[in-house]
């Protein structure tokens, strides 16, 4: 895969503020990346540097190949971004302000009616002035803003507050697309449970500090945290309680049973308890999920401190 993006070593400082510490990181062509971390992270930074809005204080920052702070940014055409706070101007209706929009990236207005209809914001709405929008309909009136000009590397600041469950299905979906056109994203969110599905891989910041990278899945190898299993028996069945392989198996329904088991010993349990299937009513496996991961990282980072 071609990296998009390439930081390498980067810091920020805000007078004695460091918010960004020795940062390095590859995006690649047509990747979903998941930017996480607490308030004051350092995630909005990252993302102020992509867009070259800022200049590291240390390291160097190079976005389709080019260095997004120089002033002759040619391929700030091709950068998308949804910041975290969308403000209009109330008085423009969604294709007016897309049309204000295109003009400063000095590119083509006639996405504009295509962007209005992907991110679902009807003929009808797009003509009505922004001050009469919900604040999802301003949150898609932005992605659409953000998608103008077909980026190749779209930077996304919380995109889906302020959606409802609909909208947000159907705006991971829009990301599922452009991913599949080659589209780079980066997702800066707070809503780990979402990103867990549509993120390729994660990249943890806490205080400045990178100190996670990778995908959902070599994170749980990194971090060893245990995978939970449930399992409930058919009735009058007691072959759980014989099983020496899991001894901590905690009782939480009449037939039902719990145990965690290390990612190394849970292919071998699930083997012993399904040896026989007319045994098992249900059986559910649960993985850490990200906010787990989250916590763990977190917590590593502290107590090395
Ligand atoms: P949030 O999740 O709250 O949006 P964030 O992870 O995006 O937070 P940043 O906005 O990047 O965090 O801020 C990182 C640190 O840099 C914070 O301590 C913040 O107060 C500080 N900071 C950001 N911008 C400036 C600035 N212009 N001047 C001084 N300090 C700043």
């Amino acid at each position: 895969m071609k990296p998009a993006v390439i930081v390498t070593g980067i810091a920020k400082r805000y007078g004695k503020v460091n918010a960004v510490r020795d940062v390095s990181f590859q995006l690649n062509e047509g990747e979903i990346v998941a930017l996480v971390g607490h308030n004051g992270a350092g995630k909005t930074t990252i993302v102020k540097l992509l867009l070259g809005l800022i200049r590291p204080s240390e390291g160097s920052v190079e976005v389709l190949g080019e260095d997004p702070a120089s002033g002759d940014f040619a391929v700030r055409q091709r950068l998308g971004y949804l910041p975290e706070s969308v403000a209009f101007h109330m008085a423009l209706t969604g294709r007016e302000t897309l049309a204000f929009y295109a003009r400063l990236k000095r590119i083509d207005t006639s996405s504009a009616p295509e962007l209005l209809e992907r991110v679902g914001l009807a003929a009808e709405a797009a003509d009505r002035p922004v001050r009469t929008y919900s604040k999802g309909m301003r949150q898609r009136l932005g992605l659409a803003q953000a998608l103008l000009g077909q980026p190749r590397v779209l930077l996304l600041d919380e995109p889906t507050s302020g959606l409802d469950p609909a909208l947000r299905r159907r705006f991971y979906d829009l990301l599922d697309d452009l991913r599949s056109s080659g589209t780079t994203i980066l997702l800066s969110s707070h809503a780990l449970t979402e990103l867990e599905d549509c993120a390729d891989r994660v990249l943890i910041l806490n205080e400045g500090v990178k100190i996670a990278d990778g995908t959902i899945e070599s994170l749980r190898r990194i971090a060893q945290l245990p995978t939970k299993i449930s399992v409930t028996q058919t009735e009058g069945d007691t072959s759980l309680s014989r099983m020496t392989s899991c001894p901590a198996w905690t009782k939480t329904g009449s037939d039902t049973f719990e145990t965690e088991v290390t990612m190394e010993d849970k292919i071998s349990l699930l083997k012993e308890v399904t040896a026989n299937p007319a045994d098992v009513a249900a059986l559910h496996v649960t993985e850490p999920t990200l906010d787990d991961l989250y916590a763990h990282f977190l917590n590593s980072r502290r107590a090395a401190q």
